[in-house]
């Protein structure tokens, strides 16, 4: 649920999704990501967008996430990233017509218990230590899904740990060799499996782990998942789609030695111009980020000042003391003046030992969002 009562907002441009998508190759060869509401961009709307540049399927997260978009129309192949956790989840998948992933025995059974006819998706553990079946298991699956007679398997899948750290090539390899080992063993039980392993980075650069089709997710939202390694360029041209504004509530002058919110970890060194603004750890400002940040306010940079509070924050603007109420600030993204950079995800990110991801999820996910196509 957004912060209603909040005037910041979430920006989403649609165009830059839709620009994103087809820098990263064909239509059929994409199966864009848009479990966690699409990384807090908004389902609906990023569905939308996508199947007007001709997506053909979508991995979603949960089976409510399937519903959801059946209801609104959408035709697309459907991956259910977390599979079916409940008998209630099959009757859904089976009602809605979506792919879940299988990743257990107990999961199989359950499915094999639906009493409707369904296609799944076999989830291979290839090396990221999470959900998923080994080679081994694979007579064991094929029995059970022989005995069955409801279910049919249509993909082998599975999900790379670090393709994005080109210092890890050797890992990444290793897991497309252990993907292709499960796959081929399958494959000679069920030939008509189709096959998927790869993620924004490897969509980027491992065009060996391409397959059937691939599963971008952070980079169709504009982030480069190379940010900051010696591969950056391969996702140079990505555009993010997200920005956040929120409004100046107050300007005012602080004499020398004042001090500012909580804890007054900030001082004034000298007379001084300061912002009040309506955004703070509520819209996903992290705390953590007190001091540490700027906004951009007229296209250029400001500091953050003083403790991040829950649904306020200070900026030093004594570089624009003219600046007034309701003018907007910028925490993210935004229109920037020639030679500035806007603050982007990855900034925040390092800052706080996290990922754009998690900023994006947060940030998408607490304020009210408005669409723009441009
Ligand atoms: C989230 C997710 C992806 C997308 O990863 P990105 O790094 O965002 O491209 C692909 N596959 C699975 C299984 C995932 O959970």
């Amino acid at each position: 649920m957004p912060v209603s009562f909040s005037p910041t907002r979430c920006h989403v441009n649609l165009a830059a999704i839709k620009r994103n998508f087809q820098r990263l190759g064909a239509p059929g060869a994409l199966m864009p990501v848009i479990k966690s509401d699409a990384y807090g961009h908004g389902l609906l709307p990023v569905a939308g967008i996508l199947d007007e540049a001709g997506a053909r399927s979508f991995a979603i997260g949960g089976a409510s996430e399937g519903e959801e978009l059946r209801n609104a129309g959408f035709g697309q192949r459907l991956l259910l990233l977390t599979g079916c956790r409940t008998p209630d989840d099959w009757e859904t998948a089976a009602l809605y017509g979506l792919l879940p992933l299988v990743n257990d025995f107990k999961n199989l059974e359950m499915g094999a218990a639906c009493p409707h006819n369904l296609e799944i998706a076999i989830k291979c553990d290839s090396g990221m230590g999470r959900l998923g079946f080994g080679k081994d298991d694979i007579p064991a699956i094929a029995e059970k899904i022989r005995n069955s007679s409801n279910l049919k398997p249509v993909m082998a899948v599975s999900h790379f740990a670090s393709s994005d750290m080109p210092e890890d090539a050797e890992y990444a390899a290793g897991q497309m060799a252990a993907f292709e080992d499960f796959a081929r063993a399958l494959a000679q039980i069920f030939p008509a499996i189709g096959r998927s392993l790869g993620n924004s980075a490897a969509a980027l650069g491992l065009p060996d782990a391409a397959y059937d089709v691939l599963r971008p997710g952070l980079a169709i939202y504009g982030g480069n998942p190379f940010f900051g390694t010696s591969r950056e360029n391969a996702g140079a041209g990505l555009e993010w789609a997200m920005s956040i504004s929120t409004p100046i509530l107050q300007v005012k002058r602080l004499a020398k030695g004042q001090s500012v919110s909580y804890g007054r970890i900030f001082r004034a060194l000298r007379d001084m111009d300061v912002a009040v603004v309506s955004c703070g750890y509520s819209q996903g400002l992290a705390r953590g980020l007190s001091g540490r940040c700027d906004m951009l306010v007229r296209g250029r940079r400001v500091p953050q000042i003083g403790r991040i509070c829950m649904s306020m924050c200070m900026l030093d603007v004594s570089s624009m003391p003219d600046a007034a109420p309701g003018e907007l600030a910028w925490p993210l993204g935004g229109p920037a003046a020639a030679e500035t950079s806007p603050v982007d995800a990855w900034e925040l990110a390092m800052k706080l030992d996290t990922v754009p991801y998690e900023l994006l999820c947060l940030m998408g996910s607490l304020n009210l969002r408005e669409y723009e196509n441009n």
